[in-house]
């Protein structure tokens, strides 16, 4: 397939490792923003290619883990009062404080696993009885698809569908990891998804700001082998610039009917990050005008904040303190069949990928 398998090229994948051995002199830190990034270099074995003097950090890209226990719960309680509740299929085996999603669904509940939320709108159609939530988690690249059909539900005049929101933006939590006293970043990889929707301006601030490399990059492997390489050669130079290496699908400017159909609905408000604790400004939250297909306005669901799992780390692995094989509950306690917490579970997960291509990594 054009534009994926020249991607998967072994051969020009190794000369990008070659040239990164040769020009690496120094110890660099470089964050990979996202989970299905870190999924990939884990999976391909790039870890272990790259020079040990080039380290890879691994970041909060993940957007089931980052999604607050307390929504979950409130989903569930959701289902425990009768709603039909809908959701992309990795949020539903995600640990709540007492129970998942799934597991609500075994004691009766109305679970749909959905692939879009406009199917969403249609069972609320099919429905007319019952009220119909779509659990709409996700960074910037689920908004446009998510306020799409609180819009197709207004034009369909359809009033027993909500959304429970979780959307989470890229350029804040980059910001927050950055300001973090213990943050040893050198350089980003951007998220290449994130950045076609929403194009390039948001990151040549962060630039500025902190003086930083960043590289925005796709996802096969001679997509990150070309970013790290862009990444280490901006820093053994002594330079700091927004690269795109991900040109093939994004643009400078993004996907400008996206970020307006996001803007009509959405507005940019405080969100709270599992693990990480509220970064102001950063998420979307339902603008006034659309506040009735807001779950949380909508129904009386409560609004009790629940403590983590003490054993998990998740916190610290999101922000790139720590590796997955530094929990002590990693491959022990904490299994894909026994999730302690949702980097575990989800499948852009870095525990779920250290888990499962891993083995040489674990020391
Ligand atoms: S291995 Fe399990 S307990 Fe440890 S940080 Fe990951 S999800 Fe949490």
């Amino acid at each position: 397939m054009k534009y994926l398998s020249e991607y998967r090229n072994l051969e020009a994948t190794k000369k990008y490792l070659d040239e990164i051995h040769k020009i690496t002199t120094s110890v660099w830190n470089i964050m990979e923003i996202c989970g299905g990034q870190t999924h990939s270099l884990v999976k391909n074995g790039i870890l272990e290619l790259l020079p040990e003097k080039v380290r890879m950090i691994h970041g909060p890209g993940c957007p089931v883990c980052v999604t607050p226990l307390h929504l979950i719960d409130k989903a569930i309680e959701l289902l425990e009062q009768g709603i039909i509740v809908c959701s992309f299929g990795d949020m539903i085996r995600v640990p709540g404080s007492k129970k998942s999603l799934l597991e609500a669904k075994a004691n009766g509940g109305d679970l749909r696993i959905l692939y879009s939320p406009i199917e969403a709108v249609s069972i609320a159609k099919q429905n007319p009885d019952k009220e119909v939530v779509f659990f709409a988690v996700g960074f910037e690249t689920t908004a446009p698809a998510n306020a799409l059909s609180v819009l197709h539900a207004e034009k369909e005049g359809i009033t027993n569908y909500s959304i429970l929101t979780s959307h989470v933006l890229v350029p804040p939590a980059m910001e927050a990891i950055l300001d973090d006293e213990l943050c040893t970043i050198d350089a980003f990889l951007g998220a290449g998804h994130v950045c076609a929707i929403m194009g390039m301006k948001e990151y040549y601030p962060l630039v500025e700001k902190y003086k930083i490399p960043i590289v925005v990059t796709g996802f096969e492997p001679l997509d990150l082998v070309q970013g790290i390489y862009m990444a280490v050669k901006q820093l053994e130079e002594g330079n700091y610039e927004l690269e795109n290496q991900y040109a093939r699908v994004v643009k400078e400017e993004g996907n400008i009917p996206a970020i307006k159909v996001i803007h009509q609905v959405f507005e940019i408000g405080n969100r709270e990050w599992r693990g990480i604790g509220e970064i102001p400004n950063s998420g979307y939250v339902i603008k006034e005008a659309y506040k009735k297909y807001d779950a949380e306005v909508k129904f009386n669901i409560s609004n009790i904040k629940v403590l983590e799992n003490s054993a998990c780390i998740a916190g610290e692995i999101l922000r790139g303190i720590k590796k997955p094989y530094q929990c002590s509950q990693f491959a022990k306690v904490c299994k894909p069949s026994n999730p302690l917490g949702a980097p575990m579970v989800s499948s852009e997960g870095a525990c779920a990928a250290y888990y499962h291509f891993s083995n040489n990594l674990i020391d």
